[in-house]
Order: C-alpha cells, then structure tokens, then sequence
C-alpha cells in the first residue's frame, strides 16, 4: 500500500572497527540512514552490564555492506569486520520521540544478538547500550565467543590480510581478535563450548 509504513524490515548492523581503538559500531535503520552508536566493549547479553554507547554521525545504508581495511590517514583507518546483522523492531512506538526524550526500546534479530535491548541516553552523545531480561538474556562474552564475521567467518587480522593491510594494521587487527585460536582457523581444535552458554538457545 502507498505510504504504508513498517512493512520493510529495518536493518540493523554491529560493524566491529579496530581504529584508532577498538570499537563496535551499533547501527539501526531509521528514516532512510543508520543511526550510529560507537560501543567501546561491544553489546552485552547480560542484562545487569550497561554498555557505553557513544553516539556518531548516521552512515549511509550502502556501509552496512562494507567489510575490509580503512587505509591510514583517513578517517577511521583500520580493520572492519561485520560483526552482527540482522533487522530490528522498535518497541517504543514513536522512534524520533524516543531518542530525543533519550529511551529507545527495541528488538534485535540477529545471528549473535537477539531479543529485547535498550539505548538509554545519560547526556548529549552519551548512551548506554541495555539488555532486557528475556529468554535471550545470557552471561556469555559474546565478544569472545563469537569473534568472526558473520558474513565472511574471517578474523579481524583476517579481513586485514586479504585486503593488503599496513603491517601496523594488521598488528593491531589481531591484537583485536581473542586470544584463542578462531574456529575455522586451519591449525585450531575445536574450541570447548562456554561454560556460560546456554545448553540450547532458542532460534
Ligand atoms: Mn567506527
């Protein structure tokens, strides 16, 4: 229908980015843009963890696309991996209100993230990024658990490889990456499962 609204699932993407720090880029769809959130220890599925979220300038949809080396000197130059994607819902029933008045309820429908979240604003560009509790509340490391692209399973210093990264990028792309050998890396054991994760998680 013409002027239908909310038929179209939004976009939603966590773009893991090893710049001048590491960081994730939070990412949700509205009006046409990304609005954009940088989350220096990545989004938490435990619930009592309340996350720093600085909010950026909205990105272009065409950037959720993008995975590969920033090159130095440029803004952002370093490492990005597509960390998690999916769509999103709002739960607040009027998005623009929301984030001006600072309270925007929502739900993720990722490959790693799921569920119920919040981004709470505590002043100017400063948020916190919230799990609700629900069935997909979890203690797990998400981070860690689940380091690899979910578009290409590569690592970070594997995007930076493939891409021809300065020598120091590349450095710092696998500083990024867990300690642990990836799974899917050609000389790992399978790694154990967390003690954390759930014996059987809901799709
Ligand atoms: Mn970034």
């Amino acid at each position: 229908m013409p002027g239908s609204r909310g038929a179209r699932p939004l976009a939603f993407v966590v773009q893991k980015h090893r710049a001048g720090h590491l960081h994730y880029d939070f990412r949700l769809e509205h009006e046409g843009v990304m609005l954009s959130w940088a989350v220096p220890k990545g989004p938490a599925p435990d619930p009592s963890v309340k996350r720093l979220a600085m909010q950026t300038e909205p990105h272009p949809l065409d950037y959720n696309l993008f995975e590969g080396v920033i090159p130095e000197g440029e803004y952002g130059g370093g490492t990005v991996m597509i960390w998690d994607r999916g769509t999103w819902k709002p739960e607040s029933d009027d998005v623009d209100r929301a984030l001006a008045r600072g309270d925007l309820k929502f739900r993720l429908h990722g490959k790693k993230l799921h569920g119920s979240w919040v981004l709470v604003r505590t002043r100017d560009r400063t948020w916190l990024l919230i799990k609700h509790r629900d069935e997909f509340a979890s203690t797990e490391d998400l981070t860690v658990t689940k380091p690899l692209s979910v578009v290409s399973r590569r690592t970070l210093a594997g995007i930076a490889r493939a891409a021809g990264a300065s020598a120091r990028q590349l450095e710092q792309a696998a500083g990024a990456d867990p300690p642990r050998p990836a799974r899917g890396a050609a000389t790992a054991a399978e790694p154990a499962p967390s003690r954390l994760a759930r014996a059987a998680r809901p799709r």
